[in-house]
């Protein structure tokens, strides 16, 4: 994307994760593992975070709680580690209106909760999992009909469609020869969602032909490391415990991704 270079999102999570530390020690159990490294998901899993790292995983079976730990039992949920997007730009934009002006602590974080608008009423605008995360006045902003016609007059607008095919073709036939490829919304400037987007683009890569494994890792494993960092992107000892409690498989439907029981950052909750 063009413009003015902005913190990237990894970078503004990796200060969060700076500066959310705590000493307590957490267990979360009776999730079934999707640890991020590709390999099958392992039901009855259990995991201890101290000082917001994981330090230990394995079977519910086998762990051994430390005394007085505070204990998140998440029977029936699938975790996985926390989505990483290696290009995004948050916090200059509001509404649907970018600039540099808008760039403070609170509209970062507002961003943090934040889609694409088209020449048309996107389908999306009734999805409640869309809805939660932005203003009214983008919803009315969206079904504008003055604003649709000004987009439908943007060059090549009718074409749109058509690219969105030809990279979905390109990013299955580059997987399927081996490129090492990573997850990249490019979410925040208007119209482009951070939150709802990147969920969307996992069901667009499966659309593609990846499998939702093949999807998910690219989102987890492999932007880590694409940043070179190390404690990050997998569920494994030492790692960051960085993760998403959901309430549905998302290996068996990518759209599960959505269905956010919790998130953890560094072994707290944020949500
Ligand atoms: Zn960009």
């Amino acid at each position: 994307m063009l413009g003015r270079k902005r913190p990237s999102l990894a970078i503004v999570c990796a200060l969060l994760l700076s500066s959310s530390l705590n000493a307590e020690v957490k267990v979360l159990k009776n999730f079934t593992l999707i640890d991020g490294t590709g390999r099958p998901p392992v039901a009855e899993s259990a995991m201890i975070v101290n000082d917001g790292r994981i330090t230990w995983i394995g079977r519910t079976a086998v762990l051994k709680a430390p005394a007085g730990a505070e204990t998140a039992d998440l029977t029936g949920k699938f975790v996985m580690p926390g989505i990483i997007n290696l290009h995004g730009h948050i916090g200059n934009t509001v509404d649907l209106t970018q600039d540099g002006k808008f760039y403070t602590r609170k509209s970062i974080e507002e961003n943090l909760h934040s889609m694409f608008a088209y020449g048309q009423t996107p389908l999306f605008i009734n999805d409640p999992f869309f809805t939660r995360s932005v203003s009214q006045t983008t919803l009315q902003l969206l079904s504008n009909p003055e604003r649709q016609k000004t987009n439908a007059a943007v060059p090549h607008f009718k074409e749109f469609p058509g690219f969105l095919e030809t990279a979905k073709k390109n990013l299955k036939k580059l997987a399927d020869a081996g490129v090492k490829y990573g997850f990249g919304t490019d979410t925040g400037p208007p119209g482009r969602f951070p939150g709802y987007a990147e969920h969307w683009e996992l069901e667009l890569m499966v659309d593609a032909g990846l499998t939702p494994v093949q999807a998910l890792t690219a989102a987890t494993r492999s932007g880590a490391e694409f940043l070179g960092a190390k404690d990050l992107g997998t569920l494994e000892v030492s790692r960051w415990a960085d993760l998403i409690v959901l309430n549905a498989n998302p290996l068996t439907n990518i759209k599960n991704s959505r269905s956010i029981h919790a998130v953890y950052i560094a072994g707290n909750l944020v949500k």
